[in-house]
């Protein structure tokens, strides 16, 4: 008989949407690496590496700092489950969906919380926030780094402030920055950092990186209530990251393989060498798009050089244009989110998606997209690209 089902066709795209990012060929041929045990001693040789390369990346000294097994939204979970606990006040800035995801989570676990808005594509202020903390003491104060709906780079050292004068912790979601701009845990005195795998740091979604400080260590030590969520108490998924080596969990072995590799190629090339390559590929796929007359609607120094938000012009359908890019150039980029649906796309340079050969794709792929719904587009996109790189 038949099989039922054949198996699956192999599909490549060109990932520069606002994440999964591409893979490089040993990332994922680590992932086909044959299956150990999760006791396995060779496994657990990996685990120590990769504690040690994750502090390398988050530029920690972290005794706290290991992957979650989920993707970017366990990391948030995790992190919050672990510092709130019912009635505990959160300070909780939102400028964009990532912003609100928190705060829904922070709502769920019965914290207090307090809620900062700013314009969706601006930054936080800190001067809002601190009105709003009214001089009460809080538990945890949370920003977005690198809000992916946006494209918005939020300056974290005045909120590190704010943190210390209300006695609270800083919670910092990372999961468009790790790898592809500095995130410096210990420079900075962040308290709670999480990220995903599928961005900057170009590995398969599934994994989400954390770290925490001593100071927020303490903090989950010191609680009065069991942490709500049973798989994401750090305490209990420490002991299987420690020395103690208790079972908590069967870990996703393929895929901390997957994160290894991922991860000896970001300090392969050097952290500071893989941040200027996001920078100038930025600079380049700005300038190209500038030249095709796109707004980019947010201010030059609070742009991410990992993703790249751009208006789309009067006239121009969205779907319809990502459709023509992906069937004829099979390039994905993702659309607008929230008020930014149908207005903006969002074009995202991370990790291994950030190449001069994928500018050049993107903006001639971009020229064919507009030119085909009559957008009088130039031929100067390019030009203008390749005039930042000579
Ligand atoms: N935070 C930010 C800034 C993100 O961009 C994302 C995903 O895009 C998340 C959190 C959630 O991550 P995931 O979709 O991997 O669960």
């Amino acid at each position: 008989m038949p099989a039922p089902y054949p198996p699956l066709e192999s599909v490549s795209r060109i990932l520069l949407g606002p994440g999964p990012s591409p893979v490089p060929a040993s990332v994922l041929s680590a992932l086909g690496r044959p299956t150990v045990g999760h006791l396995d001693p060779f496994f657990l040789g990996v685990m120590d590496e990769l504690r040690d390369m994750l502090r390398a990346v988050f530029q920690t000294q972290n005794t706290l700092t290991l992957a979650i097994s989920g993707t970017g939204s366990a990391g948030m979970e995790a992190t919050l489950a672990n510092l709130l606990e019912p009635g505990d006040r959160a300070l909780i800035g939102v400028n964009g969906v990532f912003g609100g995801r928190m705060l829904e989570i922070a709502r769920r676990l019965g914290a207090e919380v307090t809620q900062v808005q700013a314009e969706w594509g601006r930054p936080l202020e800190v001067e809002p926030c601190r009105s709003a903390a009214q001089g009460r003491p809080f538990k945890v104060v949370c920003v977005v780094h690198a809000e992916t709906s946006t494209g918005v780079l939020q300056p974290l050292e005045p909120f590190k402030e704010l943190a210390d004068e209300l006695g609270a912790l800083l919670v910092v979601d990372a999961v468009t920055s790790l790898g592809g701009m500095p995130v410096e845990v210990d420079r900075l005195g962040l308290d709670a950092v999480y990220s995903g795998t599928q961005k900057c740091l170009s590995c398969p979604p599934g994994l989400s990186p954390v770290t925490f400080s001593e100071r927020a260590s303490r903090a989950i030590s010191a609680r009065r209530t069991p942490v709500v969520s049973w798989y994401l108490d750090l305490s209990l998924v420490q002991r299987y990251w420690g020395s103690e080596r208790v079972y908590h969990h069967t870990a996703p072995i393929n895929m901390l393989f997957a994160l290894h590799e991922a991860l000896r190629l970001v300090l392969q090339e050097g952290l500071d060498a893989r941040f200027a390559r996001h920078r100038l590929h930025h600079a380049a796929l700005s300038a190209g798009l500038g030249e095709l007359g796109l707004g980019l609607p947010v201010a030059a120094q609070f742009r991410l050089p990992s993703l790249t938000v751009v208006e789309i012009p009067d006239g121009t359908d969205d779907v319809k244009a990502r459709r023509h890019l992906l069937h004829e150039f099979g390039l994905e980029i993702g659309g607008g989110l929230g008020p930014m649906q149908g207005r903006a796309w969002r074009i995202g340079l991370m990790g291994e998606g950030a190449s001069r050969r994928n500018v050049e794709l993107c903006l001639a792929a971009l020229t064919s997209a507009l030119r085909a719904q009559g957008y009088r587009a130039g031929d100067d996109a390019l030009a203008a690209a390749r005039a930042t790189y000579s």
